[in-house]
């Protein structure tokens, strides 16, 4: 519809952005997930109900425990372990429908990601760190936990639009688990939807979460313009140098630090400062090692010219301002946690592209309704 209505002719500007979908879902603990899995099974698969559990129980519902003793807690999990390694076995021989298979995927996966062995031999326990990708909850088996920033975890999904900024237009969408990265989404999303002007680069404005250099590579051989707000670098001493005080000539292979001494980039591109370093006064501010060691990334050079565009202020002005009018145009869509700390829920499942080039879907008034 955008195409045949000529609304967005003219328009070669796309934001991309994401939000989380935070209390969409319930968390689950280990134990609820365990006893829910297993009841699952024993509701699908016959062979399953002949096993005699020892600790779950077909009604479902915690187990009443101290759990605060650690020997309580752990005999309790040790026995939901068994049951459901006794389930699992009992359905090896079984026919299965595939809601079955579904619910036995499930089991094995709850039952092995949030354990591992106690010290005594057959023993069970809540794993001290928690599983990368971990399932939360057997009911919304997509959601996931995944971050706010670096302090701040949630629960649930997370929403990824690509925008027109000036209308507010939503050209593509996709609701992920939350811990799916910003970057690589938008990327599929910017490559999956039409383009306004085969002619004209599009322009593309995101925050740092797109900043990393294997995005923005992608995004640029995709032919698009980034206005991408850089990562932070990091200095190895607090308040010390940081990548952008060193000079990298990737063609001759060296590299020169703050203090003017060249060093060779060896073939796995880390270059060492031996034997400046000693007795350098600039040292405190470079290492806490006796020799800085220097690693060249991958992206190298696209991080730093991303970087030295950014200390431009006017395309920095250009940025808050396109941003602050993306973040009024998405407000009745998805708005942000901290205006609204209501529950995010809406017509949106997890892992469904909605590609709204073709249909022109304008944000309305009402939030998750949309108007074509
Ligand atoms: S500590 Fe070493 S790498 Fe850092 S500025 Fe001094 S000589 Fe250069």
């Amino acid at each position: 519809m955008t195409t045949t209505t000529g609304v967005l002719s003219g328009k070669h500007r796309r934001a991309l952005d994401s939000t989380i979908l935070d209390d969409a879902v319930a968390t689950q603990d280990t134990v609820t997930q365990l006893i829910a899995a297993i009841r699952k099974v024993r509701r699908s698969v016959r062979e399953a109900v002949r096993v005699t559990l020892s600790t779950a129980s077909d009604e479902g519902g915690k187990p009443v425990i101290d759990w605060s003793d650690t020997t309580a807690r752990d005999s309790l999990v040790t026995g939901l372990v068994h049951d459901a390694e006794a389930v699992l076995a009992a359905t090896e021989q079984a026919h299965l429908s595939k809601e079955a298979a579904d619910a036995i995927g499930l089991l094995a996966l709850v039952s092995g990601q949030d354990v591992e062995p106690g010290e005594k031999e057959g023993s069970w326990r809540i794993a001290r760190k928690v599983a990368k990708d971990r399932v939360i909850s057997t009911v919304d088996r997509d959601a996931r936990h995944g971050h706010k920033s670096r302090a701040v975890r949630v629960d649930g999904f997370k929403a990824h639009l690509v925008l027109e900024p000036d209308t507010g237009i939503v050209t593509a969408a996709l609701i992920t688990a939350a811990n799916t990265p910003d970057g690589p989404t938008g990327v599929g999303l910017m490559a999956a939807q039409s383009k306004p002007d085969q002619s004209v680069p599009v322009e593309v404005l995101a925050d740092s979460a797109y900043g990393s250099g294997a995005t923005r590579e992608a995004l640029r051989g995709h032919g698009h313009l980034l206005v991408i707000k850089p990562m932070p670098t990091h200095p190895a001493v607090r308040g010390g140098f940081v990548r952008d005080d060193f000079t990298v000539d990737h063609d001759a292979r060296t590299v020169t630090c703050p203090a003017g001494h060249l060093a060779r980039l060896s073939a796995g591109g880390v270059a060492k400062f031996t034997p400046h370093c000693r007795g350098c006064p600039l040292r405190p501010r470079c290492s806490k090692a006796a020799i800085r060691s220097f690693s060249v990334r991958p992206h190298d050079a696209e991080l730093v010219a991303a970087r030295e565009a950014w200390r431009d202020e006017e395309v920095r002005a250009a940025y808050r301002q396109q941003r602050h009018r993306l973040r009024i145009r998405r407000a009745p869509l998805l708005p942000a946690r901290p205006e609204s700390d209501r529950p995010i829920r809406g017509p949106f499942r997890a892992g469904r592209v909605e590609d709204r080039s073709e249909h022109s879907v304008r944000l309305g008034r009402k939030r998750h309704r949309t108007h074509s």
